[in-house]
């Protein structure tokens, strides 16, 4: 054996890791950690129901644990369950790939108001992620504060109509909620003006498929910029629907205060024109994740390190980049790091490696995981490619289903 390498975390960054590191030294015995009992993080809980293409990554990541040789310990919490120093005692080498999923607050006066929803928290519930708290009432008029690929996302599914729905895997609660939500009008907001917008342009093409909106776009502007000129066409394409749903684009209006009494009513922005009111019924914000606290990332922002935390502890993906990238950008920061990592390891033949987790209780493995894939994906009904477990408990249950045969 050449060293043994626990990483926090079976997200992308976490399985690009692996793989990295296992095809260059596959003697290696590397060890995914999760918190949940179920592996992909943000592929399984954060990438739209409708983007099964993207969530395809994950068969690319099965490899990992069925030909590479990597192993999965899931429903274990660094931090809670296991400290980080247990870790880095019986380890080689530790690696955060942690991700980031708190909501970035709406730090303006009434940020906190009742009907004040982040990103993360929404999407958590509609994919129904095992922490999640309810699905919140948004009332007739939600307006989304940000404008990146995560907004555009949540507009979508937001603005979507039960059949165009079909061939997703959301469940049959989120379902149900958005076709009782009575949305009316969405309005998307973003600081920047159209051309310097954060979505990428392919996400506002697939808008224009949507059949059951009206879609206007506000003080877009113009650019001298080729491809900055692409995202503003691609917004006036989208301006020939004539659904029930409204949908308004609007630029350049940064927020400076959400209105309301108990719940917000409106937000008031400032702009080049001077400040401006939009009511609604609920705020979405979509303006970036921060770490949730229980992993040492103010280490990692103090040190302003490439990835090395101290000796023997590194850092990848969204835990060390911040809320940037796609699943595909994780990939190269993985290469490198796997790269200085098998340069830099001392293998120590006294560690001990996954015995520190062999005694923890209700653990799951790779094998449970794919019992748990097995069941959502046997049996979906019409319309539908996966019906999700929703409970840990369940997860667990069926996890250990062979076990107790
Ligand atoms: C809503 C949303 C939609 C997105 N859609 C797309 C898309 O369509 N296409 C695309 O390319 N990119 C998309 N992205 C970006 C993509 O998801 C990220 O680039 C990628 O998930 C980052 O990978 P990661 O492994 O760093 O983090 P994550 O995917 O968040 O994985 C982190 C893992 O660490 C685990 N973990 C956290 N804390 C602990 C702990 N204390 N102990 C043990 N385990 C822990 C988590 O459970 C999780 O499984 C989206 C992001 C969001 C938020």
């Amino acid at each position: 054996m050449t060293g043994q390498i626990a990483i926090i975390g079976a997200g992308p960054s976490g399985c690009f890791l692996a793989q990295a590191l296992l095809k260059s030294d596959p003697a290696l015995q590397v060890d995914l950690i999760d918190r949940l009992p179920v592996p992909y993080g943000l592929v399984r809980y954060g990438v739209a129901a409708d983007h099964q293409g993207t969530k395809a990554v994950s068969r690319q990541f099965a490899r990992l644990f069925e030909r590479q040789g990597a192993r999965f310990f899931g429903n274990v919490s660094i931090g809670s369950d296991v400290t980080l120093d247990d870790l880095r005692g019986a380890y080689d080498a530790v690696v955060l790939a942690a991700g980031l999923s708190a909501d970035r607050a709406l730090a303006v006066p009434g940020g906190d108001l009742g009907g004040v929803f982040g990103a993360g928290k929404l999407t958590r519930a509609l994919y129904e992620h095992p922490e999640a708290e309810a699905l919140p009432q948004l009332g007739p008029r939600p307006l989304i504060v940000g404008n990146g690929n995560v907004a555009i996302d949540l507009l979508r599914l937001l603005a979507k109509t039960p059949e165009e729905l079909e061939g997703s895997d959301l469940g049959h609660s989120p379902t149900d909620w958005l076709a009782a939500s009575g949305i009316e009008e969405i309005t998307i907001t973003g600081r920047s003006p159209a051309a310097a917008a954060k979505f990428d342009t392919v996400m506002i093409k697939e808008l224009g498929k949507l059949g059951g909106v009206t879609i206007r776009v506000l003080g877009a502007g113009e650019t001298d910029d080729p491809q900055a000129r692409k995202k503003l066409e691609a917004l006036a394409a989208l301006e020939e629907g004539e659904g029930p749903r409204r949908i308004t684009f609007r630029f350049g209006l940064t927020p400076i205060a959400v209105e309301g009494d108990s719940r917000a009513e409106a937000v008031r922005f400032a702009s080049d024109a001077g400040e401006e009111v939009l009511p609604c019924s609920s705020v979405l914000t979509a303006i970036g994740f921060d770490a949730p606290g229980d992993l040492p990332r103010d280490l990692l922002l103090a040190e302003e390190s490439e990835g090395k935390l101290a000796e023997g502890l590194y850092a990848t993906g969204w835990f060390r980049r911040g809320p940037r990238g796609t699943i595909p950008d994780n990939r190269a920061d993985a290469k490198e790091l796997a790269e200085r990592i098998l340069t830099e390891i001392a293998p120590d033949t006294t560690k001990t490696g996954a015995a520190l987790l062999g005694a923890l209780p209700d653990t799951t493995d790779y094998s449970g995981w794919s019992r748990i894939d097995n069941a959502e994906t046997a049996n979906p009904p019409p319309g539908r490619c996966r019906v999700k477990i929703t409970t840990r408990e369940d997860m667990l249950r069926l996890a250990r289903e062979e076990e107790t045969q």
